[in-house]
C-alpha cells in the first residue's frame, strides 16, 4: 500500500493451500481492519479530491499504462497461468486462458476511455447557454473478489476503476490471493503512481467488512456469494456508498428436442451441457447447473451426458490430460457432498458421480466426481440454491411456456441458455428469460465489450462493456450561462 509492501500490522500470516493435495503453496500476510484502514487512507490521499497524480493523469496516458499492463500480462502468461492453476485448482489451460482474458479486459477499458470525446454537450434550448455533461472518477473504490476466477474478477474491477481515474483498494479472496498479488506487482511495474492501487490480503471479516463500511471509501464493488453480498450492502448503507454486486447464479440450460434431431446437433448439445456444468468443477457463477430438457429427449440425452461425465479425467490441474481439477477447499467439498446427500434424500436419481474419486494420488486433495442428478424438481434445495461444485440437476418440460417458466423459476438471474433449431423459438425464449446473459445454441462465452451481470439476486450493476466503466464514474452537469441576467423571481 502507498507504494510499499508491508507485513500485516498484527504480524499475522496465512498459509495458502494447494487444493490438489492440501500442501502449503505460499504464506501471505493476514491483514486486519487496521491494514484496511491504512490502505484506504493511502488511496484517499492519492486520490487528492480528484487532483492526485493518477486522476490528474491525462486519459491517453492512463490508457497507455493499462495497455502496458496487458503487455506485461502476456509476457508473464505462463507463470501467471500456472500460479492460477495451482492456487484455484483449475487446469493449466484454463489458467492460461484466464490470463489472456485479463489482458483483453485491460486493453478493452484502455481503448474505451481513449476513444471518448470527454463529455456530452446538452442542448439547453438557448444560444446563451453552454451545457455539458462530463464524467469524473468516483474516488476511492474498494474492490472485493472471490476465489473461483481470482485474476479475472480482479481485472473486471481494477481495469475500469483505474481507467476512470479512481484510486483503489483491492481485497482478493483469502483462499486464492496469489495472482492478485502478482497483478498488483505488474501495475507497479507498468508505472502506476504510489497509492493509486493498494492491496490488502485477509479474510472477509474484518478486512472486507471494514472496506464496505469505511467513511473514506466512495464505492464498493463486490463479487462473491449472496450472503456476503447482502452484508456488504448493509455495511455500505450508512455512508451511502455506491454499491456494485456480482453475486451467484442458478443458471438454466434449456434444451429443446429439435436441437438434437441430427447426430451432430445431439453431440454438440451434450458436449456443451457438460462444459456448462463441469468446467472448473462447476465453480463458475454462470455454470449451467440446471439442465432443463424436453421430456421426449430426456432419457437419450441424460444417458449420454452421464456416460461422458463419468469419463471426465479428474486430477491436479497442472497434470497433462486432466480435464477437471479439485474443488477449492475442504469446505467447498463438504458443501457439495451435503447438497448431493440432501438431493438423494429428496428423491433425485444419481446417474453419474456422487462420490470422491478413488484414483491413486487424489486422496489428499478436495476432488469430487462430476455428478448428474436426474428427476429433480423445484421442491429440492439443490435446484434452488447454488452448489458451486460439479453437480448438474435435470428437470424436464413439455411445452415452450413450461420451459420458460422453469428457467425463470429462480431467485437469481445471472445467465441461461436455450438450444433449439427453430430460430423463431430461440428469439422468443431468449426474450422471455429473466437473466443478464442469454446464450442461444452456446454456453459460457462472454465478451469484454458486452455487459455482464445479473437480474434479481444475482446482483446490482454491470461489469464489462460501457456500463462496466460507468459504474466507476460520477456524471457532472456543467451549465454555463454565457449572458447572465437577473431572473426577477423575487420582485423586491
Ligand atoms: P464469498 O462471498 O465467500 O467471498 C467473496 C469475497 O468477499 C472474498 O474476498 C471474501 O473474503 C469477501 N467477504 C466475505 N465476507 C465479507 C463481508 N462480510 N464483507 C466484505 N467482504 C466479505 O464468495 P466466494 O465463496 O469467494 O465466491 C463464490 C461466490 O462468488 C459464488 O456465489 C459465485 O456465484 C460468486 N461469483 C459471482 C460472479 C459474478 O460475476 N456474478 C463471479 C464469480 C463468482
Amino acid at each position: 500500500m502507498a507504494g510499499e509492501w508491508r507485513t500485516a500490522a498484527s504480524g499475522a500470516t496465512r498459509e495458502v493451500l494447494d487444493p490438489a493435495d492440501a500442501t502449503v503453496l505460499a504464506v501471505v500476510a493476514e491483514g486486519g481492519a487496521e491494514d484496511a484502514d491504512a490502505a484506504i487512507a493511502a488511496a484517499h490521499e492519492a486520490f487528492g479530491n480528484g487532483r492526485g497524480p493518477w486522476p490528474a493523469t491525462p486519459v491517453a496516458e492512463r490508457a497507455a499504462l493499462l495497455r502496458r499492463v496487458a503487455d506485461l500480462l502476456r509476457r508473464d502468461r505462463e507463470e501467471l497461468g500456472l500460479l492460477e492453476s495451482r492456487d484455484a485448482g483449475k487446469t493449466l489451460e484454463e489458467g492460461r486462458v484466464d490470463v489472456d482474458c485479463v489482458a483483453d479486459a485491460f486493453r478493452y477499458f484502455a481503448d474505451l476511455v481513449a476513444g471518448e470525446s470527454g463529455g456530452r454537450v446538452v442542448d439547453a434550448g438557448s444560444p446563451d447557454v453552454h451545457s455539458v455533461v462530463v464524467h469524473e472518477p468516483v474516488g476511492v473504490c474498494a474492490l472485493i473478489t472471490p476465489w473461483n476466477y481470482p485474476l479475472l474478477q480482479a481485472s473486471w474491477k481494477i481495469a475500469p476503476a483505474l481507467a476512470a481515474g479512481n484510486t483503489v483498494v483491492v481485497k482478493p479472496s483469502e483462499i486464492t490471493p496469489l495472482t492478485t498479488i502478482a497483478l498488483v506487482r505488474l501495475l507497479v511495474e507498468a508505472g502506476l503512481p504510489d497509492g493509486a492501487a493498494n492491496l490488502v490480503t485477509g479474510p472477509g471479516d474484518p478486512v472486507g467488512a471494514r472496506m464496505a463500511e469505511h467513511p473514506l471509501v466512495d464505492l464498493v464493488s463486490f463479487t462473491g456469494g449472496l450472503a456476503s453480498g447482502t452484508r456488504v450492502m448493509r455495511a455500505a448503507a450508512d455512508t451511502v456508498k455506491k454499491v456494485a454486486l456480482e453475486l451467484g447464479g442458478k443458471n438454466p440450460n434449456v434444451v429443446f428436442a429439435d436441437a438434437c434431431t441430427t447426430a451432430e446437433g445431439f453431440d454438440t448439445a451434450v458436449d456443451q451441457a457438460l462444459n456448462a456444468a463441469f468446467v472448473h468443477s462447476g465453480q463458475v457463477c454462470s455454470a449451467g447447473s440446471r439442465l432443463i430438457v424436453e421430456e421426449s429427449l430426456r432419457e437419450r440425452f441424460v444417458a449420454e451426458l452421464a456416460r461422458r461425465a463419468d469419463r471426465i479425467r479428474i486430477g491436479r490441474g497442472t497434470d497433462p490430460g486432466v480435464e477437471c481439477g479439485p474443488l477449492v477447499s475442504a469446505a467447498q467439498l463438504a458443501r457439495t457432498e451435503d447438497f448431493v446427500a440432501s438431493a438423494l434424500a429428496e428423491g433425485a436419481v444419481l446417474r453419474a458421480g456422487g462420490e470422491r474419486p478413488d484414483e491413486p494420488g487424489l486422496a489428499d486433495g478436495w476432488f469430487y466426481r462430476p455428478t448428474v442428478l436426474d428427476r429433480c424438481h423445484r421442491g429440492m434445495r439443490i435446484v434452488r440454491e447454488e452448489v458451486f461444485g460439479p453437480v448438474l440437476t435435470v428437470e424436464t418440460f413439455r411445452t415452450e411456456d413450461e420451459a420458460v417458466a422453469l428457467a425463470n423459476d429462480t431467485e437469481y438471474g445471472l445467465a441461461g441458455a436455450v438450444w433449439t433449431a427453430d430460430a423463431g423459438r430461440a428469439r422468443r425464449v431468449a426474450g422471455r428469460l429473466r437473466h443478464g446473459t442469454v446464450w442461444i445454441n452456446d454456453f459460457h462465452p462472454y465478451l469484454p465489450q458486452a455487459e455482464w451481470g445479473g437480474f434479481g439476486k444475482s446482483g446490482i450493476g454491470r461489469e464489462l462493456g460501457p456500463a462496466g466503466l460507468a459504474e466507476y464514474r460520477e456524471s457532472k452537469h456543467v451549465y454555463q450561462n454565457l449572458a447572465p441576467r437577473p431572473v426577477r423571481w423575487f420582485k423586491g
